[in-house]
């Protein structure tokens, strides 16, 4: 009997000493292969350079992102993923597939620019390439070639150490007017995938999970109001001005907006205005985004808002039609593979910035009349939910956030303090800052996706968050009616005007090493 128990106490420590040892094997190859994607994205570096500096000579706004989509994936198609195209009905659009069964890895990030935001690369003040043409007046030209950057790394890896599992790759088409990813969810681009890694831009190196930034979801919804044409002068009981309409809808709203909750955000523009002054306008329009925390709030600022429009078009007599043009749910990122990442972006840190990339952001700095204090030096802790309301702006990867367990990673490749969506946020994105903030974040996605591939207990735990905390009271519905289409036209007319100028400062990477050696730029260009 004491033998038996004696015998059975040796087998289970043997047992244990063999799952230790499993298991320190699989850390050891894991160790293993992370050593080597960092050294495989160091490789690529010149890749990283071209991708960033390309993206940026392209500047399309969204939905026209063309040349872009041409680019990246046709450097993806030439490293042996499958690309298919024009998917949910957005020209645009494309997912791009490597390897075959699980885990299935997505990789998300946004392609397109800001309208009038132009600016020369590496000069610190306002000094667009062409006046009024759109730019990168945000930075999202540096997200592919983190992502893509990553995915090959990760190919490479797969291949040559037999790693199951499949890569996907996805296009932010229109974030700037969060124009696709509920319509992307629809097509059910996201069905088999069992992570997201989302990358943007940011001027820190950071993850998060939960409702961390940028907090609001929103619906962005034109209005249009038909009226009845008439002289002005001759015969205005005639006509019925479309224009009042969207001026009373905007007044009405705008006295409205003291008794809504602090959290919300909403603004407008006037799209059509009418024609001329001696003809009463018998169309106008106005554009609203309506902004709030959570999806029953963002449903109640919308109907608000058709209230709005309901009762200006009764004061003028006129008739209204309306079109959802963009929709997003407030993010909500998973804890899990947060934590994860944050190792990820400690272990890899924060690039090496030198004197010129210093001079440029305590220049830009300077003429913003922000604080001189130059770039980030130290990565940020991990980020937790934040109730913070005086935080605004809205990501419509929000609505992937809310179908499969996702992470957004922020890199540090832009300025801390610039105002966002200017010229002054493209300054930086084709220099060697945003080079070597890309790359820092190639390396923390393939990082990232190393763990979640090679540790089915991960990705178990993501999905565990993901269906008992976070998705525990709160279910995803889609903020776009089913015969809401993408507006696919959106910056078609902008895009014409200035493409054919655009065109002659496209980067030639075949003449030139660098983007800021083509416009023949100094690096830093400051005032003196
Ligand atoms: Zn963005």
């Amino acid at each position: 009997m004491r033998n038996c128990v004696r015998t059975g106490v040796i087998i289970f420590i043997l047992a244990v000493f063999s799952f230790a040892q499993a298991n320190n094997l699989d850390t050891l190859k894991l160790d293993a292969l992370k050593k080597e994607a960092l050294e495989k994205v160091e490789a690529r570096q010149q890749l990283v350079q071209q991708m960033v500096d390309q993206i940026f000579s392209y500047a399309e706004l969204g939905f026209q992102e063309v040349e872009t989509s041409k680019y990246v994936t046709g450097i993806l198609e030439k490293n042996g993923f499958k690309v298919e195209r024009g998917v949910a009905g957005i020209p645009t659009a494309w997912v791009a597939t490597y390897g075959s069964g699980k885990p299935v890895i997505g990789f998300i990030t946004d392609i397109d620019c800001i309208p009038r935001a132009s600016q020369k690369p590496g000069v610190a003040y306002h000094d667009p390439i062409i006046d009024g043409a759109p730019g990168h007046g945000e930075g999202h030209n540096s997200g592919m070639a983190v992502n893509v950057t990553a995915a090959l790394v990760l190919k490479e890896l797969m291949e040559g150490h037999k790693i199951p599992g499949t890569l996907k790759v996805f296009p932010g088409v229109a974030e700037e007017l969060l124009g696709t990813k509920a319509c992307l969810i629809r097509a059910g681009v996201f069905k088999d995938v069992d992570a997201v890694l989302g990358v943007h831009v940011a001027d820190e190196f950071a993850t998060g999970y939960g409702q961390t930034f940028a907090p609001q979801g929103l619906v962005s919804v034109q209005y249009f109001f038909h009226g009845k044409a008439a002289h002005a002068a001759g015969a205005p009981w005639d006509g019925r001005s479309a224009l009042d309409a969207v001026e009373l809808m905007d007044t009405g709203w705008n006295f409205r907006r003291e008794h809504l909750r602090l959290q919300q955000r909403s603004h407008y523009v006037i799209i059509n205005g009418g024609d001329q002054p001696n003809v009463v306008p018998s169309e106008a329009g106005v554009w609203y985004y309506f902004r709030e925390m959570d999806y029953p709030h963002i449903l109640e600022s919308y109907k608000l808002g058709d209230t709005m429009a309901q009762a200006a078009s009764m004061m003028t007599g006129t008739t209204f039609t309306k079109k959802l043009v963009g929709s997003a749910w407030p993010p909500h990122f998973n804890k899990v593979i947060a934590e994860v990442q944050q190792k990820n972006i400690e272990a890899v840190g924060m690039p090496k910035w030198d004197t010129a990339d210093q001079t440029l952001a305590k220049a830009l700095q300077k003429e913003l009349g922000k604080k001189e204090d130059g770039l980030k030096e130290k990565v940020e802790g991990l980020k937790p939910p934040s109730p913070d309301t005086e935080q605004g702006g809205s990501d419509d990867v929000g609505d992937i956030s809310w179908v499969v367990p996702m992470v957004y990673l922020r890199y540090p490749a832009n300025i801390p303090h610039t105002p966002g969506h200017s010229w002054a946020d493209g300054v930086a994105m084709a220099t060697p800052l945003a080079h070597k903030g890309s790359a820092a974040g190639a390396k923390v996605q393939a990082l990232t996706a190393l763990d979640l591939m090679l540790s089915p207990e991960t990705l178990r735990n993501a999905w565990a968050y993901f269906k008992d905390v976070q998705t525990k009271d709160m279910k995803y519905t889609p903020l776009i009616a089913p015969d809401d289409q993408p507006a696919i036209d959106m910056n078609k007319e902008k895009m014409e005007k200035f493409r054919p100028e655009m065109r002659k400062y496209y980067y030639d990477s075949s003449k030139y090493k660098t983007y800021l050696e083509q416009l023949g730029i100094q690096y830093p260009t400051v005032k003196k």
